[in-house]
């Protein structure tokens, strides 16, 4: 129990960002400092708990990227359980709680305990990848829009995306969880009318120090990528944009 117990148990959200601490919110950050207890993953970083005051308990609830339907059901009731408690909860999400988070998923688990809960948005590791390549995701006369997909489909398959639309739309399309599912994802796309030459880029650990970068084209990205076995959180762009990357003194890999 804290030393100033309150009437009545909150729940936040958090947006937790790519990785690296300066892109947390501000609102992120007061949060953090006044939660009770913190729920956090494999997608957090271990700097950014350090805004918690050293009393609030740290509980980790590792795992990658919503792997089964248990351990997330075993999260929601952990947090209802803690909160009706009288505890400020933070549920540090990596990114944005509402892209491919499952951040949906808790509010109404909260929502339906009566646990009064709010939501933080964070910095999407699309929008952070794009930042630190220097990426315009929608670059007047160059993408329209800007498609965030998932590569990750119900049993390991690559979800029933509409392709056509996707490529008739001309927008960049930000793959998230698309690292093992790529090679089927660029055949879709091909497919469906992209070409092959469309600039492609691979980025591992966005935001963080030991970022990554592989680039290179709709055909040759998804050979390029498996042979660089990346196995940190990555996240694929595609279309015209890419092209417009700043060179930066972060080692580039290029895929021919
Ligand atoms: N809510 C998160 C996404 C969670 S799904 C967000 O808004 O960013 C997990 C996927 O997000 C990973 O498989 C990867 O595709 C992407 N991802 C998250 N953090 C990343 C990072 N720092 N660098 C690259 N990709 C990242």
């Amino acid at each position: 129990m804290s030393a100033c117990p309150r009437p009545e148990g909150r729940a936040t959200l958090v947006g937790a960002g790519p990785g690296d601490p300066d892109l947390l919110t501000l609102r992120a950050v007061k949060a953090i400092e006044s939660a009770d207890v913190l729920l956090f993953d494999a997608l957090i970083d271990p700097a950014i708990l350090d805004f918690a005051r050293p009393e609030a308990r740290r509980i980790d609830v590792g795992k990658r990227c919503g792997r089964h339907a248990a351990s997330q059901a075993a999260i929601n009731t952990l947090i209802v359980r803690l909160a009706r408690g009288g505890a400020h909860v933070v549920r540090l999400k990596g990114g944005d709680p509402f892209v491919f988070g499952r951040g949906g998923e808790e509010l109404d688990t909260l929502r339906s305990a009566g646990v009064p809960v709010t939501v933080v948005p964070g910095v999407t590791a699309a929008c952070a990848a794009a930042a630190s390549l220097q990426i315009p995701l929608t670059h007047r006369d160059v993408a329209r829009s800007v498609h965030f997909v998932t590569g990750h489909g119900a049993d390991g398959t690559i979800p029933a995306h509409d392709w056509l639309a996707l490529v008739r739309s001309g927008g960049t399309i930000a793959a998230y969880m698309a690292s093992r599912t790529l090679p089927r994802m660029a055949a879709e796309l091909m497919a469906a009318g992209m070409a092959a030459a469309t600039p492609s880029v691979a980025i591992e650990n966005a935001s963080r120090a030991n970022e990554r970068r592989l680039f290179g084209t709709l055909a040759s990205l998804p050979d390029a990528l498996a042979a660089a076995a990346f196995d940190g959180p990555t996240l694929v762009l595609i279309g015209a944009v890419v092209s417009l990357h700043a060179e930066t003194a972060v080692p580039v890999m290029l895929a021919a």
